[in-house]
């Protein structure tokens, strides 16, 4: 099996560079864990809070190394799954506070790379999502009719006719066309966001796995590459690896990995044979879903959020292949568009992603306020990791913000059960939703877990 950074489609297409690895004894304001999406956000927003602040960032392989560079690239204006669990997390009114957030995040942040020259590859093509079931197709009437209650103008209910000439799938019988977002390059985007950040002078020290956090007279002290580096605070940007460092939040939150494979480049004709002249990126209507999207140099990628709990909360470059996962995507593509059942497939690849009982991130403080995290972005943190690094960036400096009284700042969500019975838990809803996905009822499990509010879902 390839390296990630060879099977990653994104990761490949970087330039190479020369990281700059901790090799002795350092010192910071603050020091920022992660050069993901959420630990890089979190750096330029502390720089634009306090411009004189020494910040450094950390990583263990180069930034974009995490999810943040393994995603499909879809960025939308979701920072709660979904609005309907948004409304039975937070109520009504904090729900159209997020629906309003979101689509203003999606607007800054595009005027951010636009601004700053980044080159993501970015596509404002908007995105679909498809029915594949008569009860999709409910659930599509139910998201568009929530949205407008919302405030949302975005969202339009498509039929059979409308959503084929879109796309030529013989699957889809519906589906909602969403007018905001699109598609970019995440590793790009990442990569952006460092340069960005190394303009400003935030330091980043890249191969460099911090191995403990912990307390220094009134700061922190973090152990890293045989050395130290100190700081009067630190932010966890380290998502589905934060129990690596800080075991207490283990119970708060699941890593799942998810995988996809990107194809060989498509001749005009291929494209003529499935349509997508719009480019969105797609998603369908099940609980384990396919997500996919056109790349910038004309190939398909193509994901599933079937995700893999791997037991002990493991995450390491063991989990980043399934050939298991690999064969059934490759099955489903063939099943959604037969007139390319022959389509080659060059990259494959998986990443972990970070889930909470909610499906919303959560945020936090430990060792005694030095330490703030946030995690729990679930596969919408393309965009939703800039909100985190506002309000991140807001508790490190311990600044009133305006996103500090949201509930997803204020309230944890519940917590998973400990090993081994996490294992059995997660085990059993994947078959039940399996169950559903194939055309049966929810179970009762389901039934309760839904009438509590609790999700699973990559
Ligand atoms: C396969 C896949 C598809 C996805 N598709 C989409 C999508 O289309 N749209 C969307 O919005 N979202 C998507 N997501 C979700 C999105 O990628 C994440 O929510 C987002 O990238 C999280 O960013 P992050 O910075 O919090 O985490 P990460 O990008 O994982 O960053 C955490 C960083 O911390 C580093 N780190 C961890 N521990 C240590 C340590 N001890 N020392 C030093 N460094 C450390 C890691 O190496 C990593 O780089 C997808 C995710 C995956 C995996």
């Amino acid at each position: 099996m390839r390296s990630i950074e060879q099977a990653c489609y994104w990761l490949a297409r970087l330039p190479p560079r020369e990281p700059l690895p901790l090799s002795t004894p350092a010192e910071a304001d603050i020091v920022v864990v992660g050069a993901g999406l959420t630990g890089l956000w979190a750096a330029l927003f502390l720089k634009q809070l306090d411009p004189g602040a020494d910040v450094a960032v950390v990583e263990q392989g180069i930034a974009a190394y995490g999810a943040s560079g393994r995603n499909a690239g879809m960025l939308s204006e979701t920072v709660d799954h979904s609005h309907g669990l948004a409304v039975q997390h937070f109520g009504f009114e904090e729900a159209r506070r997020l629906a309003a957030l979101g689509e203003q995040n999606v607007a800054e942040l595009t005027a951010f790379i636009r601004d700053r020259g980044i080159a993501c590859d970015y596509e404002p093509s908007g995105r679909l999502n498809v029915a594949l079931t008569p009860a999709h197709l409910e659930e599509a009437a139910r998201s568009v009719e929530l949205a407008e209650r919302l405030g949302l103008t975005t969202f339009r209910l498509l039929d059979a006719a409308a959503v084929q000439a879109e796309v030529h799938s013989p699957l889809y019988l519906g589906g909602v066309a969403v007018a905001g977002g699109g598609i970019m390059d995440p590793a790009r985007l990442t990569d952006g966001l460092r340069r960005e950040g190394e303009r400003l002078g935030v330091r980043i020290y890249e191969r460099t796995t911090v191995h403990s956090v912990s307390e220094r007279g009134a700061g922190v002290v973090l152990r890293a590459n045989g050395t130290t580096l100190t700081a009067r605070r630190a932010i966890l940007a380290t998502s589905a690896y934060t129990h690596h460092l800080l075991p207490a939040v283990t119970f708060r939150f699941i890593p799942l990995y998810d995988y996809i494979i990107v194809s060989e480049p498509l001749t005009p004709a291929q494209w003529d044979a499935i349509g997508w002249r719009r480019r969105q990126g797609i998603t369908d209507g099940r609980a384990f879903f396919n997500y996919y999207r056109p790349t910038p140099d004309g190939r398909v990628l193509w994901g599933t959020s079937e995700a893999t709990y791997y037991a002990g909360n493991r995450v390491d470059p063991s989990c980043d292949h399934s050939p298991h996962h690999y064969a059934t995507l490759r099955e489903s593509w063939r099943r959604h568009f037969p007139q390319l059942a022959d389509l080659g497939w060059e990259y494959e690849w998986g990443g972990a992603i970070c889930s909470t009982t909610r499906l919303t991130p959560f945020f936090g403080r430990a060792l005694g306020g030095r330490v703030s995290y946030g995690l729990g972005f679930t596969g919408h943190g393309l965009g939703s990791t800039r909100i985190a690094g506002r309000i991140l960036a807001h508790l490190a400096l311990e600044r009133k913000g305006d996103l500090l009284d949201l509930s997803l700042v204020t309230r944890a969500p519940f917590p998973y059960p400990p090993e081994p019975l996490r294992r059995l838990a997660v085990n059993a809803v994947t078959r039940a939703l399996r169950r559903v996905d194939a055309g049966g009822a929810p179970n009762l499990m389901l039934r309760l877990l839904d009438r509590l509010g609790i999700g699973f879902s990559s």
